[in-house]
């Protein structure tokens, strides 16, 4: 029996495997992007509340109500953008999971998905998985910055949609004020969609804003804006995101969604709904995040690795090159191995896996586990 695959270039996800080979080398895991710490108290609490008055079963499929009421009030006090909860909110499994759906809502076989490389590596098999043709626009480390003039000629009659991510993952880098005008442009006359991924929209430093697309109202007219409580929570592992879209977005979104998951994890829905409530805690992220980076970039200061600049996320990609010139899989993997530290190869976020002899390390540890990673790396 021949058994056909929608995806023979795609094997298991570098997340899974570098912290499979951290957990078996028992090295210290800065690979896959999650913190080392617990989410507060009180929302656990709250999740435990949750359970014990009965929200066990099915949230409804769009999500809890409260907490799209507070998603929106949320929304529109930070980006300016008011928000219909009952059309424009869907809260998602994740933010992975509200990516498919975006792309499957709208991608079809043939249709072009212009993506900005390095990118989060589900973006491809997801276009892939319903027929859609990838469009990449590689970046060239370690500024990373966008040509947004080259970025329109990749757009054909058969582009249905452009993802963008700021802060981005894994280059740390943000879009401002002029890409989001820059690409708003782009796009006037077009049916090109967006998909704006700001999962780590809390997390930027030094003081700079998020130029969210719901902050551009002929960008949202178009856009698809997903993002993650699980990054401004600290708890990636509940899988609970939201995508906000204009209705007729919505509506279409909502189909897919619907017949994918039906709906997300219910007593966190209700947590986060209650948690919500308290803003300050969300305002703190920026400078929690900002303090790590420095503590991990302080503890980076003796070793040969050279820093890129991270404006945001909660990542800090390094050049190698100056310690050696193996391809970046195979060093992060030694890394793990030899020294017990384990990174991400940056070349897995490029659809034709370049290597510009960067890798990514996740900084959302307690900063005693950054400082002892840095005195292993002193030792590379
Ligand atoms: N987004 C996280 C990262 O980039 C991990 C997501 C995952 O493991 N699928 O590290």
């Amino acid at each position: 029996m021949t058994i056909p695959s929608k995806l023979p270039n795609v094997g298991t996800t570098i997340f899974t495997v570098m912290s499979g080979l951290a957990n078996q080398h028992g090295a210290i895991n800065l690979s896959q992007g999650f913190p080392n710490f617990n989410p507060s108290e009180r929302l656990q609490r709250l999740v435990f509340e949750h359970m014990q008055r009965g929200d066990n079963q099915y949230a409804p499929m769009p999500g809890v109500p409260l907490l799209r009421e507070r998603i929106a009030e949320k929304m529109t006090r930070l980006y300016g953008q008011p928000l219909s909860p009952d059309t424009e909110i869907t809260v998602t499994a994740g933010g992975t999971q509200a990516i498919f759906c975006a792309i499957a809502a709208f991608v079809g076989p043939g249709d072009e998905i212009i993506l900005i490389e390095p990118c989060y590596d589900s973006y491809r098999p997801s276009v892939e998985t319903v027929g859609g043709k990838v469009v990449a626009y590689p970046l060239s480390a370690p500024e990373y910055r966008i040509d947004w003039t080259a970025v329109g000629r990749l757009i054909s009659p058969r582009t249905r949609m452009i993802c963008i991510n700021t802060p981005n993952n894994p280059t740390g880098t943000l879009l401002r004020e002029s890409d989001m005008l820059a690409l708003s442009n782009l796009l006037k006359n077009t049916d090109v969609l967006v998909l704006s991924d700001e999962v780590y929209e809390h997390l930027i430093f030094d003081g700079e804003p998020h130029a969210s697309a719901l902050r551009y109202p002929d960008l949202y007219a178009r856009s698809l804006c997903i993002y993650s409580f699980g990054k401004t929570y600290h708890n990636t592992g509940w899988k609970t995101g939201y995508c906000i879209a204009p209705p007729e977005l919505t509506r279409e979104f909502r189909k897919v969604h619907q017949f994918n998951v039906f709906s997300g994890n219910h007593p966190m829905q209700a947590a986060f709904a209650d948690f919500m409530a308290d803003p300050s805690e969300y305002t703190g992220l920026p400078e929690f995040y900002q303090k790590k980076r420095d503590a991990f970039q302080q503890a980076m200061a003796g070793t040969r690795f050279r820093p890129v600049h991270c404006s945001g996320t909660y990542f800090q990609l390094y050049d190698y090159s100056a310690i050696s010139n193996e391809p970046d899989l195979d060093f992060c993997k030694r890394l793990t191995i030899e020294f017990g530290v384990a990174a991400i190869p940056v070349s897995s976020f490029f659809s034709d896996r370049r290597d510009d002899k960067v890798i990514r390390f996740c900084f959302a540890k307690t900063e005693d586990l950054l400082e002892q990673a840095g005195e292993r790396l002193r030792k590379v």
